[in-house]
């Protein structure tokens, strides 16, 4: 792609991304939390119980793009206070939305990683005043966009100076219902022949249904993808966002096994491989 220069595979070697000690590109890492902040004791119940089962980051949204104006927007600096103390308890590094640039510099302060949402992916003021912050950036990609214009997006990050863009597949629009959007996991290896940066698999709001998010997720790590990012909420059924889609606790412990079990395989495999040439 001749416009795609600082994401360019051969610019460099495949990117690592530290946030908060956790490193993205190196193994398969877990993001998981809830949708939206809504309690501290919501949010500390499910942090618990994810980093438990063994996620490695923890989600959770203080800022909600919402299609409807009087839908829950989320509960803004008061659902930061809330992460940052669901981080402290738990240990675990903060990936949150962002969706205004005037609101960027001051929500780093408690973000590890600062996540652009599908619907701001081709935001351009924003993508340069994340590209600006200090902070590693999750780019969504766009529901209606090609790989190309979100490498692009990509490029605009870069192109600040922040070199820590990790992409999330999130599913992109099509003429299918019975999902709420369509899964691309082809993006995965079509990426990691086009770009030295990382891959995150969203298998929640791909699929918008709990029972496809475990297939999905083991989809995601035998195509190659660095991770996923799972919604998990501690009563799915009251959830103020999103609710229909997000996993019980019980559940990704349980998804967490059977990923763990398909890494050792697939590990085992490539060692065979290794051996027998
Ligand atoms: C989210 O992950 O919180 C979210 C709103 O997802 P998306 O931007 O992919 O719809
Ligand atoms: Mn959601």
């Amino acid at each position: 792609m001749k416009n795609i220069k600082l994401a360019a595979r051969e610019s460099r070697p495949p990117t690592v991304v530290n946030a908060g000690g956790v490193e993205i590109g190196s193994g398969f890492s877990v993001i998981a939390g809830p949708c939206a902040v809504e309690t501290e004791e919501q949010t500390v119940t499910t942090a618990r119980a994810v980093q438990a089962a063994g996620a490695d980051v923890l989600r959770g949204g203080a800022f909600k793009p919402r299609t409807s104006p009087y839908a829950f927007q989320g509960l803004g600096i008061e659902g930061l206070k809330i992460l940052a103390v669901a981080g402290a308890e738990t240990g675990l590094p903060i990936i949150t939305e962002v969706l205004d640039p005037r609101d960027v510099s001051w929500i780093a302060e408690y973000a590890d990683i600062l996540q652009i949402g599908t619907r701001n992916m081709q935001n351009f003021a924003l993508l340069k005043e994340v590209g600006r912050a200090d902070k590693p950036v999750m780019l969504k990609r766009g529901m209606y966009s090609t790989l190309e214009e979100w490498l692009n997006c990509a490029e605009y990050i870069l192109g600040e100076g922040n070199p820590d863009v990790i992409l999330c597949e999130r599913g992109i629009r099509s003429f299918e219902q019975y999902t709420r959007n369509t899964l691309d996991l082809a993006a995965v290896p079509a990426l990691r022949e086009l770009t030295h940066l990382p891959v995150i698999v969203d298998p929640t709001h791909a699929t918008g249904r709990p029972s496809l998010v475990g297939p999905m997720s083991m989809g995601a790590l035998a195509v190659g993808a660095a991770g996923i990012m799972v919604e998990v909420h501690c009563n799915p059924a009251e959830a103020l966002c999103d609710a229909r889609q997000a996993l019980t606790m019980d559940a990704f412990a349980s998804l967490m096994g059977r990923l763990r079990g398909l890494e050792t395989y697939l590990a085992a495999q490539a060692s065979e491989s290794e051996v027998t040439g």
